[in-house]
């Protein structure tokens, strides 16, 4: 049996643009008729094709944000026959094509409550009264790291002052600290990452800005508070410091207030810094957010750990001046040109 007759759909099946841009990417070229739209010219999609579509458009493109963690809105299985969702006019045929061809049924999505932020010791965290409790086992159950000097790492800077000098990829002095996730205003912080696309993510340069980064390694080990790493914990998600840990960090601002007493509580224990999963990870690695099987976030589903860690890209924090203080080596200062951004983007529903 040849490949074309597994096709089921194309991308000119739909009417909203968005799904019919996301079937172009996932979809094949093939001169063969579309058996759904007898159209020739569209990518043509496999079901398994079709259901990634379902996925990334309405499950993926239906992810709601809420102050910790998130959910879908949409989900879908085949043990629903399809019509239960409401879609506007625009999507509605589309939908019901995808449910009819894929023999499933999307449905409202009410998610487990861990998924928003409805975790024990991520609450504790909130709260002034039992804040430091938790804290205290983070410092104790989070395993330690230190760098080998042979490991690189970088921080790049917006138009330095003099861009030759070492001390201007040193922690930001006082007076303009206190704006980051773990500096204070009378706390300095070295942020640094090994991945260099994250570093530049994270300086949120504009077209006209004179890039400069500096390559740098630990001259000696430092202790470092590993946060990306998952600690041992025989307990549900509604009470995982993990997913608590992890849902902090994926966090906006009104996280920051917590993230700088866990610092200052690991500078106090005589941490030199810590390692913690970059806010920007999710768009690093390009999958979605709090990942789930059956309802059970991977992260506590051993045989998926590695790859969950593994999906973590880490920032690095030091704690004090560490160039100053001799901790860290410039090892290199480089001009950085940005001669091409490139961004990844698949679309989803409006109005449901
Ligand atoms: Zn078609």
């Amino acid at each position: 049996m040849s490949q074309q007759n597994n096709f089921i759909a194309c991308s000119c099946c739909f009417t909203d643009q968005g799904l019919r841009l996301d079937a172009q990417m996932l979809g094949e070229s093939s001169a063969s008729a579309c058996p759904n739209c007898h159209k020739k010219q569209g990518a043509k999609l496999t079901k398994e094709a079709l259901l990634r579509l379902a996925h990334q458009y309405f499950v993926w493109g239906s992810f709601h944000r809420t102050e910790y963690g998130g959910a879908p809105t949409i989900e879908f299985n085949n043990r629903r026959s399809g019509g239960e969702v409401a879609f506007p006019p625009s999507l509605s045929n589309d939908a019901s094509l995808i449910e009819k061809v894929c023999g499933i049924g999307f449905f409202h999505y009410g998610p487990r409550l861990w998924m928003i932020g409805e975790v024990e010791p991520l609450k504790q965290l909130q709260d002034q009264s039992t804040r430091d409790t938790i804290i205290h086992r983070i410092i104790n159950e989070y395993p330690e790291k230190s760098l080998d000097p042979g490991n690189l790492f970088y921080r790049v800077r917006k138009a330095p002052a003099v861009p030759d000098s070492h001390g201007e990829y040193d922690s930001p002095p006082i007076g303009v600290t206190g704006n980051g996730r773990f500096d204070a205003e009378d706390f300095r912080v070295l942020y640094a990452s090994p991945d260099l696309e994250v570093c530049v993510h994270e300086c949120r340069f504009s077209a006209e800005d004179e890039l400069y980064v500096a390559t740098l390694n630990t001259t000696k080990p430092l202790r470092l508070l590993n946060l990306t790493s998952i600690p041992k914990e025989d307990v549900t998600e509604f009470e995982s410091l993990d997913i608590s840990i992890n849902m902090l960090f994926l966090a906006r601002q009104h996280s920051y207030e917590i993230a700088r007493q866990i610092a200052t509580r690991a500078r106090d224990e005589g941490f030199d810094g810590l390692i913690y999963p970059s806010y920007f990870s999710q768009l690093r690695t390009g999958v979605i957010p709090l990942r789930t099987t059956y309802g059970l976030s991977n992260r506590r589903i051993p045989e998926y750990q590695e790859i969950e860690e593994a999906l973590s890209v880490p920032n690095y924090a030091f704690f004090g001046q560490p160039i100053d203080e001799g901790k860290i080596n410039v090892r290199c200062i480089n001009k950085m040109v940005i001669s091409r951004v490139e961004y990844g983007f698949h679309f989803g529903p409006v109005g449901i």
